[in-house]
């Protein structure tokens, strides 16, 4: 099996060696064909299937990471890889090193009360978030491979066990950051340049690499979010050791892509507080970003320079949402009321309760009036606001509804359809999850079939608890 372990660079209070439970007789459930291509893994299927049980060739040296992070708002310290290890990396042929953590399996040390395990549901629901967030060209991990069954764990009721292969640069979240500085400067230094060393080589011949490093962080997690809020997702528990450090969507819990516009909405029911909402996620964000910040203290000791980085988040947030949703407005030249339009035309969506995706999309015809354009005097007032606006743009109606189509995908990971594909899954349909990873890999393409369209009031607005 040609997996490396770079993390072994770091010394052993970073890491536990811990071997996976295996989970025998369980059944190849999704594998990732096109994943596979892309990375040019050449393993047979049963070579992943294997690795997947978690029945691992004894060459590997499969690890659980040491990380803290704040939790709702509080720090703890206790926290780890609690039901996940980090198998190794895999190389692509141009050098690229991806790592391969199996989520599932089994307690750690860092497992507190938990059982280490993750169920067919919640990993269902983690594998297609993150391939239809990478056809929608939003930094995430991703997933190559699910097992399941024949075990069952307890959730809120007996559920199927299951495994996940996930994929990504690195697994290196906010919260490795925060234990490492609680060590002491040498242990942070030796993470930050393990991070600049790995990840972001082009930052050591800045002057201040560790300066550099904090502001690509920042950058890149505001235009993450700023991409969330443009596609009406809400993550729904952004903690710090949920938040990657290479900006990409990391760890999917009870995620959202809203269907009916709501500013406040919280897709998370334990989150009575509100915390995680969807119209707080750039102020989380930064609240987040601040907290990275703190644990640079001892690397970036003037606290302007830190706060200087902190204000380019918010620019980097503004800049960016405003270009995304020009776009999916077919706009292709900044005004300065742009910031209006978007902002009436959200309160307007948000009063009436329209799906925010059909809503999108229908602005690509926009002589058709569409069944879900709310009958009012704002909306009227509003469409003809957007209607002046566009008189400014030079593009003609075609390009401009190419493009609004380009930027406002038709197929969407709906709440009710994840779980439309659990339940399949659950009664051992074992080609459904792959089947629509496959229609979620092109969200842009016209499509007129009945999970496009509005959902029905009893599939609208499905909400998730934390379990998983
Ligand atoms: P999450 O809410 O999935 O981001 O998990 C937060 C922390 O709890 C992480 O350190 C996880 O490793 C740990 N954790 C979550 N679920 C379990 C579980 N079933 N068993 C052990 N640890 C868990
Ligand atoms: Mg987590």
């Amino acid at each position: 099996m040609p997996l490396i372990q770079n993390y072994r660079e770091l010394p052993e209070d970073f890491y536990t060696q811990v071997w996976p439970e295996p989970l025998a007789n369980a059944r190849l459930y999704a594998l990732n064909q096109d994943l596979m291509t892309q990375h040019h893994i050449h393993l047979a299927e049963t070579d992943i299937y294997q690795l997947c049980r978690g029945e691992l060739p004894a060459t590997l040296q499969p690890l659980a990471q040491k990380y803290t992070g704040h939790q709702f708002g509080y720090y703890n310290p206790d926290l780890g890889d609690g039901r996940g290890l980090l198998l190794g990396q895999w190389l692509t042929p141009n050098g690229q090193a991806f790592d391969w953590h199996l989520k599932g399996a089994g307690r750690t040390p860092y497992s507190r009360r938990g059982d280490g395990r993750a169920v067919l549901r919640s990993v269902i629901r983690e594998y297609l978030a993150s391939e239809a967030l990478h056809a929608l060209a939003v930094p995430t991990t991703r997933a190559l491979a699910i097992v399941s069954g024949p075990e069952t764990v307890w959730r809120e009721g007996p559920e199927m066990r299951a495994m996940l292969l996930r994929v990504t640069g690195s697994h290196i979240r906010f919260g490795h950051f925060e234990w490492a500085a609680d060590q002491g400067v040498d242990q942070l230094k030796t993470l930050a340049d393990f991070v600049i060393t790995h990840h972001y080589p082009e930052l050591l011949n800045q002057a201040d690499p560790y300066a550099a490093l904090l502001k690509e962080v920042m950058q890149r997690t505001a235009r993450l979010i700023a991409h969330w809020q443009s596609l009406g997702f809400n993550h729904g528990v952004m903690n710090t050791d949920n938040m990657s450090i290479l900006g990409e969507t990391f760890d999917f819990g009870p995620y959202a892509f809203m269907d009916d516009f709501k500013i406040g909405y919280i897709c998370n029911y334990s989150d009575t507080g509100g915390r995680y909402a969807y119209n707080e996620q750039p102020n989380v964000g930064l609240w987040n970003c601040q907290v990275l910040a703190q644990a640079f203290q001892s690397l970036i000791p003037n606290e302007n320079q830190r706060n200087a980085l902190l204000d380019e988040y918010i620019e980097s947030f503004n800049s960016h949402y405003l270009y995304l949703m020009r776009l999916k407005l077919g706009l292709q030249n900044p005004h300065p009321k742009d910031k209006h339009l978007i902002a009436d035309l959200l309160i307007c969506l948000d009063k009436h309760r329209v799906d925010f995706h059909v809503f999108m999309r229908s602005l690509a015809q926009l002589d058709t009036p569409h069944e879900c354009w709310p009958q009012s005097q704002d909306y009227q007032a509003w469409l003809k606001n957007y209607q002046q606006r566009l008189e400014l743009e030079t593009l003609n109606t075609n390009e401009r509804s190419q493009l609004i189509r380009n930027h406002n995908p038709a197929r969407v990971l709906r709440n009710y359809i994840a779980q439309h594909i659990i339940e399949l899954a659950e009664k051992g349909d074992d080609q459904v999850i792959d089947q629509w990873r496959k229609w979620l890999s092109t969200p842009f393409e016209d499509d007129d079939s009945v999970w496009t369209k509005v959902p029905k009031p009893t599939e609208k607005g499905q909400r998730l608890s934390c379990s998983s």
